[in-house]
């Protein structure tokens, strides 16, 4: 039976020593989030995740959503129970705004509670998780009477939120939107339309459910460009607060697929549906895009919760199960053979987890800090650098961080030989439950566009010149440090290849831009190797001091400074041949025909 437990060492050792929170105590929210304070919140979110929502994780899978007559959902069995509990312990509230309800931590402290309840149950997550990016876009785009009416019941987790972007003709190419919304004289609009692939579209969890729809007005320009947001909820709200009429909106059937079983993707039809925009008419991107973009962290959380509960479940069967020899001889002689462990091929697969796991936590982390600062630092220079910072690096985290998630995953199936294949082991459904956060919220090739595409050229190029010059400054200061120099001059150097790559794109982009989209999803995984490492360079400081001032778990840092060697010495080359792969250009890659591509 597959096991579960919350990194809660890691979480405290990466805000605690690598990243210092507690230096930004004179910051809004922050005040909130002393050393003890952050410790009991982490140490009861990791309990209630491995008591409350991992045990009904796999019976989750195996029972999946129901969608009955009448349009209504039920979850499987458990979940209605596990949400009640989710929310009066107060976990829909950490990161919110205290004056609807909220406690106002910064997200560096909302972020490891995500992480541990991805890991131990993404469908359920998904459901409290979509709801707090609608909550997002409200807070940014919506009025004040939108925020009051919708934000306190949202925040306390009473009412549900979905987003409605995805058509059967339109994914991606958001442009193509046939969903259409009709003055109705009052201030609302008739919502018309179908929108596919929405999770927690419809289910048994709360009483209301606020979707975020995005349509057309009648005069708007058929592109991007008139595209609005609309609320439109399950349910119409009384002046009072109160429920009133159901709104002509309902789930037409429910997905079957691969993974996340427990969520309800649900086919929504919109009957002339009263709906109310946000924001401003035509700019529903821009307001859907607060949405998106605090989604996409989140399904790079997402990449890391099911890598990591992957990874823990391989490392204790390397240890459990018995086949074959140490190839330095046996190392169990009483037994008739050695574990999976000995076997440096196994170890191989696990050290690529470890390293990936941890330095994509610490990544996250690290974000979260930035989407905090680019709110509350103090100086308007420190705020725009933050947000430069993780506006950049958030397809990265999206995209990197769930192909490499969905990797770690397979991996950890692949130790398992045979009984990975096997349900009951419980790999089989982390890889297809990671195997979604490639896909939804931009598939990760449309990440790749975004960072190479728009964010590079963003402000003149200022976000990856903040970047290069936060490596570099690293790397410099590393050098000094004999226990360091070794890592760094590797860091460097693939930070070299990265710097390669940006200046080969920016020559040979204009005159043909297939060579950027070719070699894209290569940039991505580059920073993606770049930033990791930054991270592991960082950790094996920490790691370092402490172990020098004789604090903390010795065994615990001891095995971060040989992780940060093993990234060092097996992830950090793979900068210069992604490189070599850019540079290769595009002839090669868009010159066949489709006949060509397949002659049978
Ligand atoms: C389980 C599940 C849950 C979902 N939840 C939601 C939800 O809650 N709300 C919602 O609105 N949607 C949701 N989606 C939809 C999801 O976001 C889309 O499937 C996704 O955006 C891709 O769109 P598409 O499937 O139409 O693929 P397409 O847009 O047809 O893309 C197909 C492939 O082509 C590539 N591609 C397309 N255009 C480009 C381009 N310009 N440059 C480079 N590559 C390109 C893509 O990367 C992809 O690999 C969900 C989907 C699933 C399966």
């Amino acid at each position: 039976m597959p096991v579960y437990r919350a990194p809660v060492q890691d979480s405290l050792f990466l805000l605690n020593d690598v990243l210092a929170v507690e230096r930004y105590a004179n910051l809004p929210g922050f005040a909130n989030a002393s050393p003890d304070m952050i410790e009991a919140v982490l140490t009861e979110a990791g309990k209630f995740c491995e008591e409350v929502l991992f045990p009904i994780n796999q019976s989750g899978d195996l029972e999946g959503c129901t969608r009955h007559d009448d349009g209504s959902v039920t979850t499987p069995k458990g979940f209605k129970e596990a949400y009640k509990a989710y929310c009066d312990a107060g976990w829909t509230l950490l990161t919110q705004p205290e004056e609807f309800g909220g406690q106002a931590l910064p997200h560096v402290v909302g972020f490891p509670v995500e992480e541990y309840r991805m890991a131990a149950n993404q469908a359920f997550a998904m459901y409290p998780g979509l709801t707090q990016a609608a909550v997002a876009a409200i807070l940014v785009k919506g009025s004040d009477e939108q925020k009051a009416t919708y934000c306190p019941k949202m925040i306390s987790g009473e009412w549900g939120g979905t987003m409605n972007l995805t058509e059967p003709h339109c994914g991606t190419d958001l442009g193509l939107i046939r969903t259409r919304a009709v003055p109705n004289g009052d201030g609302s609009y008739a919502i018309t339309g179908t929108k596919i692939f929405i999770s927690s579209g419809e289910h048994d969890l709360t009483e209301n459910i606020v979707h975020l729809v995005l349509a057309k007005t009648p005069d708007a320009p058929d592109s991007v460009k008139g595209i609005s947001l609309f609320i439109v909820p399950k349910f119409l709200v009384n002046d009072d607060g109160s429920l009133g009429d159901r709104n002509a909106l309902q789930c037409g059937s429910i997905e079957h697929k691969m993974g996340i079983h427990a969520n309800s993707t649900c086919v929504m039809n919109y009957d002339g549906a009263k709906g109310w925009m946000v924001g401003e008419e035509n700019k529903g991107l821009a307001a859907m895009f607060v949405m998106m973009n605090a989604a996409r962290l989140g399904v790079g959380i997402q990449g890391l919760g099911q890598a990591d509960i992957a990874f823990q479940n391989a490392v204790a069967y390397a240890q459990d199960r018995r086949q074959g020899r140490a190839l330095t001889g046996p190392q169990d002689p009483q037994e008739k053979a050695d574990p999976l462990f000995v076997h440096p091929d196994v170890r191989r697969m696990l050290m690529d987890a470890k390293a990936t796991v941890e330095g994509l936590r610490a990544l996250c982390l690290w974000g979260a800090l930035q989407v905090d600062l680019a709110h509350v630092a103090e100086t308007e220079e420190e705020r725009q650098r933050a947000d430069d910072l993780v506006s950049l690096l958030t397809p990265v985290i999206k995209g990197y961080g769930t192909d490499k998630g969905y990797d770690v995953a397979t991996n950890a199936q692949q130790v398992f030989g045979g009984h990975g294949y096997i349900e009951e082991w419980g790999m089989s459904q982390y890889v297809r439950d990671a195997r979604i956060t490639m896909i939804y919220e931009g598939a990760n090739g449309v990440q790749a566009m975004d960072l190479v595409g728009r964010k590079l050229a963003q402000n003149g190029g200022r976000a990856i010149q903040a970047f290069f010059a936060v490596i570099d400054g690293e790397c410099a200061r590393a050098k000094d440090n004999e226990a360091l120099a070794d890592f760094a001059g590797r860091l460097e150097k693939a930070n070299g290849e990265l710097k390669a790559a940006t200046m080969w794109f920016m020559q040979n982009g204009m005159a043909n831009p297939n060579n950027i989209g070719a070699g894209a999803h290569h940039y991505m995984h580059i920073m993606g190797i770049v930033a990791l490492g930054s991270m592991w360079l960082m950790m094996a400081e920490a790691a370092g001091k402490a172990l020098a001032e004789g604090r903390g778990n010795k065994a615990f840092l001891e095995a971060k400074l040989v992780t940060a060697r093993h990234f060092a010495e097996r992830f950090l080359p793979d900068a210069g041949s992604l490189r070599r792969k850019i540079e290769a250009g595009s002839e090669a890659m868009m010159a066949l025909t489709p006949e060509q591509f397949y002659a049978a």
